[in-house]
C-alpha cells in the first residue's frame, strides 16, 4: 500500500460511495489521510436511553433501525421515522420535512442524536433531533450489546460527509489504512529540530492523533502541527521567491534631496508622519541596487497616492546609468479604468510644474499630458503614438490598467512599478512585468484591504511591509451609528436631510437578487434589486435611484458609476463590490443593510467610500440581529482608528473560519486556523527565513524540496 494507492483498493466501494468520494475530491489513500475531521464529538455527556424523561433536552447515542419514510401523516408533510436503541432501551425518532436525513443515515448506523424528549400517547419520542453518524458508540464497561470493545476514551472524530459516505465510514476506512503499516513509511518533511523547538508531534503521531485522538489535547496538537506545516511551507516558498528577487540587479535611484523636498512641499497639504516614514523607507530601498518589493498598506483615504507620487518623482529625476540625459521610467497599474483615470488626474496635479509628461493607457483609449495646445490639460492620443513615446522615453510616467502589461508596451528604462490594490494582480503578472526588462524594476504594491497581520505575513511573505496607520489631520470623523430595526424610519429622515441639502447616498445590500426561499439563512438578507424598488416606492420617491452589482458588465458598471459621480443619481443601491477607492466627494451617506453579516474590516472599508468630501459624512449600519454580542461587535466600528485594527479585532472575536475562507487565498481552512495564532505564524516565518538564509537552494534538505514541488502544483495565490 502506498500513498498513491486508490481508495478502492483498500476497501470495496459501492457505486454510491464512488460518487460521494469523487464529490469530496478524495481518490487516493493520501487524500483520505489528509481529509481531517472538521471537529470532535464527546460522548462524556451522553444519557442512556432507558433513563430518559419527557421534556428533557438530551444527547443520546445508539444504533438506528426500522427506518421508514412516508407522506401519509397529517397534511402531506414528508416524514420519516426510525428507532434508536442502546443497551438500556429504545426511543422513536421522527423527522418532519427532513425525510432525506433518514435516507442519508441508513439502516443500522450508529448515531448521535441531540434534542428534546417528547411524549405522545404515553410513548416517548424525539422529533427532528440534531443527528449525525458517529464512529463508535460509548458503552459502560461490560454492557456492550453490539460486540465492540468498551473504552474509556470519549472523544470521536466528526468528518464532513456527503450522501454515500458517512463520518463513520471514513473513520473505519482510515483505521484500516493505519493498520496496513503505511504510517511507518511516511517521511516527515519538517526537520526534527524544528518539531522539537515548537513541541510539535511528528507526522506519524500527528496522523494518529488527528484521526483517533485519545484525549482532546492530542487532537489540538495534531491540528497545530498540520497548520504549522502548511504555513511553514508557504513561508519557505515566499522566502525563497523573495531571496531570488533580491538577488536581481535594479536601478539605483538616489534623488537629490532638495529637489524632492521641493516637490513634496508643493503638495496642497503637509504629509502625515506615516507618509513621510513610508517615503523614507522606499528611498532607502531605492538606493540598494537590488529591487524593492514592498507592500504599502493603508486605509482608504490615508494618502497612498501621494506616497506613490513622491517615489515616482525620485525615480524619474534619476538618470539612466552612465547617462547625462533621459529619465528612468515609472509604470502605475490600477485595477479598473475609473481608478486609472483618477490616478492620471492626481498625477497631473502633482507633476504639472515639472514639465514631465504623463501617459494613460486603458482598454478604451490613451491620453497624454500635457497637450500640445494646452500645457495644463491632457489630450487623447492614439495607442501607437503613446507606445512610441513610452518606448523612446519621452513619456516617463505611464498609468493604466492591465493594458500596461501587454506585450506591445515597451519601456526604455522601466525602473519602478506601482501596483494599486495589488491583491487583484496575480503573482504571475507581477513576475511577468519584472522579467521583461533590462533590470528588475522596484515594486510598490498598495492595498487598502484590511486583513489581519498574520494573514498579510503569510500571503505576502515575499514583500516588506509599510503601514500608513495615520489619517491626514483635519478630517472629520465619519459619524457612525448602529441602527436597530425600530429606528429605521428615524434614520431615513436623517438621510433625507442630507439628500435635501444636495448630498448623495450609498445603500449597500448583502445580496443582488431576492433570496431563494428554500435556502436556509438567506431569508432576511435584503437584495439590491428589491431594496432599490422599495426605497423608490416607499421612502425616497422624489430622488433618483440606481443600482450597481457584480453581475453587471464593466461597461454597465462604469455608466452607473459615472452617472453617480456626475450627480445624476442621488441614491446608489449596490452590493459590497462598489469599486474600492472610487471617490465621489458629494456622497456623504452610506447605509449598510444586514451589518451583522459583514466583517468589521469590510464594513470599515465600505464606510471609507464617504470619507472624501469636505462635508460631514455619515455611516448607518442597519442590524437585523437581536443579539447584544453581535451589536456590541458592530459598536467597535465607532471607536476604531483603522481597518487593520478592526480586522485583528474581528479575527479574535469571531475566528478565522467565519471571516475568511481559505479557498479565497488558496490555502486550507486548517491553515486559516493558524492565522489566529501570531506566535505560530511568526515561528513558521522565522524558521523559513533562517533556512533560506543558510541554504538558499535547500540542497541539504531534500525532503523540503520534494514537499515544495508538490505544493507549487497545488497552491495558487490570488
Ligand atoms: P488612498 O490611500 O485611499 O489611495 P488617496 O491617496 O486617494 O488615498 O488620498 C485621499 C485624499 O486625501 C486625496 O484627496 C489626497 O489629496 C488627500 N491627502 C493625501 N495625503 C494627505 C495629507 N497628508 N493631508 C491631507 N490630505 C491628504
Ligand atoms: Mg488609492
Amino acid at each position: 500500500m502506498k500513498l498513491t494507492t486508490p481508495i478502492s483498493e483498500v476497501t470495496r466501494l459501492a457505486p454510491e460511495q464512488v460518487k460521494a468520494l469523487k464529490k469530496l475530491g478524495l481518490s487516493t489513500i493520501e487524500d483520505l489521510l489528509y481529509h481531517f475531521p472538521t471537529r470532535y464529538g464527546d460522548t462524556a455527556a451522553k444519557r442512556s436511553i432507558g433513563s430518559l424523561l419527557k421534556g428533557e433536552a438530551v444527547v443520546i447515542f445508539g444504533k438506528i433501525s426500522n427506518l421508514k419514510t412516508s407522506k401519509a401523516f397529517y397534511k402531506k408533510i414528508p416524514m420519516a421515522e426510525g428507532t434508536l436503541e442502546d443497551e438500556t432501551g429504545k426511543i422513536k425518532i421522527i423527522w418532519f420535512h427532513q425525510a432525506y436525513l433518514a435516507k442519508m443515515i441508513g439502516e443500522g448506523a450508529f448515531v448521535r442524536a441531540e434534542g428534546k424528549v417528547t411524549e405522545r400517547k404515553s410513548e416517548l419520542y424525539m422529533s427532528n433531533p440534531k443527528i449525525e453518524t458517529v464512529t463508535k458508540i460509548p458503552f459502560a464497561v461490560g454492557e456492550s450489546l453490539f460486540g465492540e470493545e468498551a473504552e474509556d476514551n470519549t472523544i470521536y472524530p466528526v468528518y464532513s460527509e456527503t450522501k454515500g459516505v458517512t463520518s463513520n465510514w471514513m473513520f473505519h476506512t482510515i483505521q484500516k489504512i493505519f493498520k496496513s503499516g503505511i504510517l511507518e513509511t511516511l517521511i516527515d518533511p519538517i526537520p526534527e529540530s524544528i518539531l522539537d523547538i515548537y513541541n510539535l508531534p511528528n507526522l506519524r503521531t500527528a496522523m494518529i492523533w488527528i484521526h483517533a485522538p485519545r484525549r482532546k489535547d492530542n487532537a489540538v496538537s495534531a491540528r497545530k502541527r498540520f497548520s504549522f506545516e502548511e504555513i511553514f511551507f508557504i513561508q519557505l516558498q515566499k522566502q525563497q521567491n523573495r531571496a531570488l528577487w533580491h538577488k536581481e540587479n535594479a536601478f539605483v535611484i538616489d534623488p537629490r534631496k532638495d529637489q524632492l523636498e521641493d516637490f513634496m512641499a508643493r503638495f496642497p497639504f503637509p504629509l502625515t508622519g506615516a507618509q513621510k516614514k513610508s517615503i523614507d523607507t522606499i528611498l532607502n530601498d531605492f538606493k540598494s541596487g537590488h529591487p524593492m518589493s514592498r507592500l504599502l498598506e493603508g486605509d482608504v483615504g490615508s494618502g497612498k497616492t501621494a506616497v506613490a507620487a513622491a517615489a515616482t518623482y525620485a525615480a524619474i529625476t534619476t538618470r539612466p546609468k552612465g547617462q547625462t540625459f533621459g529619465n528612468l521610467e515609472v509604470a502605475y497599474m490600477a485595477p479598473t479604468e475609473i481608478l486609472a483615470q483618477q490616478h492620471f488626474e492626481s498625477f497631473i496635479q502633482y507633476f504639472t510644474h515639472t514639465g514631465i509628461s504623463v501617459g494613460l493607457i486603458t482598454g478604451s483609449g490613451c491620453r497624454k499630458f500635457p497637450s500640445k495646445v494646452d500645457p495644463r490639460g491632457w489630450t487623447n492620443i492614439s495607442r501607437s503614438q503613446l507606445l512610441k513615446w513610452v518606448a523612446n522615453g519621452e513619456i516617463p510616467i505611464l498609468i493604466g490598467t492591465h493594458a500596461l502589461i501587454t506585450k506591445s508596451v515597451k519601456f526604455k528604462h522601466l525602473a519602478f512599478v506601482i501596483i494599486d490594490e495589488q491583491h487583484r494582480f496575480g503573482t504571475a503578472q507581477r513576475q511577468k512585468l519584472a522579467e521583461k526588462h533590462e533590470a528588475a524594476p522596484h515594486l510598490l504594491s498598495m492595498t487598502a484591504t484590511p486583513i489581519p497581520r498574520t494573514l498579510t505575513l503569510t500571503l505576502y511573505g515575499d514583500l516588506d511591509l509599510s503601514l500608513l496607520d495615520e489619517m491626514p489631520a483635519g478630517r472629520k470623523p465619519i459619524i457612525t451609528e448602529i441602527v436597530l430595526p425600530t429606528k429605521r424610519d428615524e434614520t431615513y429622515e436623517k438621510v433625507r436631510k442630507e439628500l435635501v441639502a444636495g448630498r448623495q447616498t450609498y445603500v449597500i445590500c448583502p445580496r443582488i437578487d431576492e433570496p431563494d426561499p428554500n435556502k436556509e439563512g438567506t431569508l432576511n438578507a435584503r437584495s439590491v434589486t428589491e431594496e432599490a424598488k422599495r426605497l423608490k416606492c416607499d421612502v425616497f420617491q422624489d430622488y433618483s435611484i440606481d443600482i450597481l452589482h457584480s453581475k453587471m458588465t464593466p461597461i454597465e458598471k462604469e455608466k452607473v458609476m459615472n452617472k453617480f459621480k456626475e450627480g445624476v443619481t442621488d441614491i446608489l443601491v449596490a452590493t459590497s463590490v462598489v469599486e474600492v477607492g472610487v471617490s465621489v466627494a458629494n456622497a456623504t451617506v452610506i447605509i449598510i443593510e444586514g451589518g451583522e453579516r459583514f466583517g468589521l474590516a469590510q464594513l470599515h472599508q465600505l464606510r471609507g467610500r464617504v470619507l472624501r468630501g469636505n462635508h460631514q459624512a455619515y455611516c448607518f449600519v442597519f442590524s437585523e440581529s437581536n443579539s447584544t454580542k453581535s451589536n456590541e461587535r458592530l459598536g467597535a466600528l465607532k471607536k476604531a482608528s483603522n481597518g487593520f485594527e478592526l480586522a485583528e479585532y474581528d479575527l479574535q472575536q469571531r475566528g478565522s473560519g467565519v471571516l475568511y475562507s481559505g479557498k479565497q487565498w488558496g490555502v486550507s481552512d486548517l491553515a486559516m486556523e493558524a492565522i489566529q495564532n501570531m506566535k505560530m505564524v511568526e515561528a513558521a516565518r522565522n524558521e523559513a527565513k533562517r533556512i533560506i538564509a543558510e541554504d538558499f537552494t535547500l540542497a541539504s534538505y531534500p525532503t523540503l524540496i520534494e514537499r515544495m514541488e508538490t505544493q507549487t502544483e497545488n497552491i495558487h495565490f490570488e
